[in-house]
């Protein structure tokens, strides 16, 4: 990569160098012409080079970079060393959290989390567990304008939840408030969404469900805190309730951690009288100092 790069700047460099000369000689060639001719000629010439340079300068400059290792990459923004980083879960896992379990307990079988604290959702899914290079997409994706990773991270997310894809009549992004949405420009699960509903074919319904109060960021906050913050938060907007009833939705998120802000939205949907919510984020928190089941 690093060869290519320096290729190309030198490919570059050289073109530069012979235009820079062809103007030169084509100056010497015309003795007659006015000294304006000239001035305004090489101050042309100055304006192309100069431009050229910028340009190349800006080329050098910003290759896309791997968002977790920094290193020039083609394609989708992460290296294929930081790709077999990431731990993508697959099954056996837990039919309602997706928590991915150490071994297969049979068919149908819950985790203890699932039993213990059944959430208001159906059922969870997710491409990649929160670790390190996890975080390092999430954060880059939501703060950083890194929207080239949604494609691949959508990709990721699309195959981690066809099931609950295929039993759904609609996406639904996990909303931002409008004042957090206009700040940060877009909304990061509204991106995921829309790879995933180009992916699949499936529905996008973004517009229904509403973050009617600003809320806290959950990052810090205890499990009871992260409910409370987010208790009330959403709500299916009154000229939308049509579109929710009697249907089938799967919530998108980038990541679940306590579950709290996708669990205030399933609750929301089924007061609107949602046939059913599951859950599809890019990341989960997986706890691996408790026994998964
Ligand atoms: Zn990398």
């Amino acid at each position: 990569m690093t060869t290519c790069i320096v290729s190309a700047y030198s490919a570059r460099l050289s073109a530069l160098g012979r235009s820079g000369t062809l103007s030169r000689m084509d100056a010497e060639a015309s003795p007659s012409r006015s000294i304006t001719s000239h001035l305004s000629r090489a101050a042309s010439a100055c304006r192309g080079a100069w431009r050229h340079a910028a340009q190349l300068a800006l080329d050098i400059a910003l290759p896309t970079l791997c968002v977790a290792c920094r290193e020039p990459v083609h394609g989708e923004g992460v290296c294929a060393q930081c790709w077999a980083k990431l731990s993508f879960i697959a099954p056996p896992l837990c039919p309602r959290l997706g928590i991915p379990f150490i071994y297969d307990p049979g068919p149908g079988l819950l985790s203890m989390e699932a039993i213990a604290d059944p959430p208001a959702y159906g059922r969870a899914r997710a491409a990649v567990r929160y670790d390190d290079v996890a975080r390092t997409l999430v954060h880059a994706l939501k703060y950083q304008d890194r929207t080239d990773l949604a494609p691949a991270m959508g990709r990721w997310m699309a195959r981690a939840g066809h099931e609950l894809i295929e039993d759904a009549d609609a996406l639904i992004p996990v909303p931002l408030h409008w004042r957090r949405g206009w700040s940060r420009r877009y909304n990061q699960s509204g991106a995921l969404a829309r790879v995933i509903a180009d992916q699949t074919g499936a529905n996008l319904l973004s517009e229904a469900l509403r973050r009617i109060r600003p809320t806290q960021q959950q990052i810090g906050l205890s499990r009871t805190q992260r409910a409370s913050n987010v208790q009330g938060a959403f709500a299916v907007a009154a000229d939308r309730q049509s579109a929710i009833q009697g249907r089938r939705f799967v919530l998108i998120d980038d990541v679940l951690t306590s579950g709290a802000t996708v669990d205030a939205c399933a609750r929301a949907l089924l007061r609107a009288k949602a046939a059913s919510v599951d859950v599809l984020v890019f990341a989960r928190v997986v706890d691996t100092h408790k026994a998964p089941i």
